[in-house]
């Protein structure tokens, strides 16, 4: 790898963070409360991280083909017209109501400097992410998130692949609990976001020591993606790898072979029945035993 191409891939993701914060910190305040501004901010990392594969790609058994890449876009659209939208209207805005009705505030948070807000709000959705997420590996949660584990390789847009009920629940935060600039709370959604995106792209990041030891990278979230259940029960942090430090389920490497079971692809359509697998299981009727399988 040459000099300059070295340069941009070990400062590229610390960069793009703090180019989002700077954005956010200076967005004009008729642009704050749009919520399609964070979408397109979203949709643009994807994009910009995406489109790094094609210049310096991390494997090749991971190259985006076809197939894979409307995969990725049906669930970039479900994500961002229904789950966010749900979620929204289900549990963000009742939670604020309910605060608001308590007369709980917080408003040393406000006070904060836009720095600081913006890493409480990342930390608060990470904390959030990472106990659910542990939870979906450790309980029958795990038929949820199993089809984001089938995926059989790495992308740009692959954090948003996987079965509804997860990507609703791993989305669930506390964050609305506390009173912080809409601008702050864009900016921590849209950091997260990049970081998670970072950590799926099928490129070859070179992240200075410092940065993996606060945030998730590609080699952290690939070994949480390694073949075999027991396998993936380490790294559960979308994207701040410092809470698996501090709850001792940090491990150190990288997978280059990810999947689950025998590494077979699922379709969209198994990928939305997956977690009803159990339940279709209870009323099959029993297989027919094999001789061989009797003697
Ligand atoms: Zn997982
Ligand atoms: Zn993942």
């Amino acid at each position: 790898m040459n000099r300059m191409k070295k340069i941009v891939f070990t400062y590229f993701q610390p960069v793009l963070l703090a180019l989002i914060m700077l954005f956010w910190a200076n967005a004009p305040a008729s642009l704050v409360d749009k919520t399609w501004l964070v979408t397109a901010v979203s949709i643009g990392t994807m994009v910009i991280v995406q489109l790094l594969e094609f210049v310096n790609e991390r494997h090749a058994g991971w190259r985006l083909d076809l197939r894979e890449f409307l995969t990725d876009c049906f669930y970039v659209a479900l994500f961002f017209v229904v789950i966010a939208k749900v979620e929204d209207a289900l549990v963000e805005t009742p939670l604020a109501a309910f605060k608001h009705s308590l007369g709980f505030t917080t408003d040393w948070a406000m006070h904060m400097p836009f720095v600081l807000q913006v890493a409480f709000g990342f930390f608060l959705i990470e904390f959030g992410q990472y106990w659910m997420h542990r939870l979906m590996h450790n309980s029958f949660l795990w038929w949820t998130h199993a089809p984001h584990h089938h995926i059989t390789q790495l992308n740009a847009a692959k954090g948003l692949v996987g079965n509804p009920i997860e990507l609703f629940l791993v989305s669930l935060s506390v964050i609305a609990f506390f009173d912080l600039p809409l601008n702050a709370v864009f900016c921590a959604f849209n950091i997260d976001g990049a970081v998670a995106v970072f950590a799926h792209a099928n490129v070859r990041f070179i992240s200075p020591r410092w940065y993996a030891f606060v945030f998730t990278t590609i080699e952290h979230h690939s070994l949480h993606h390694s073949v075999g259940f027991l396998e993936t029960r380490c790294n559960y942090a979308n994207a701040m790898i410092l809470i698996d430090r501090m709850f001792g389920t940090f491990r150190a490497g990288e997978s280059a072979v990810v999947g689950q079971d025998e590494r077979k692809r699922l379709s969209i359509a198994q990928q939305l029945a997956f977690p009803f697998r159990p339940l279709v299981a209870m009323f099959r009727p029993p297989a027919p035993q094999s001789p061989s399988a009797s003697g």
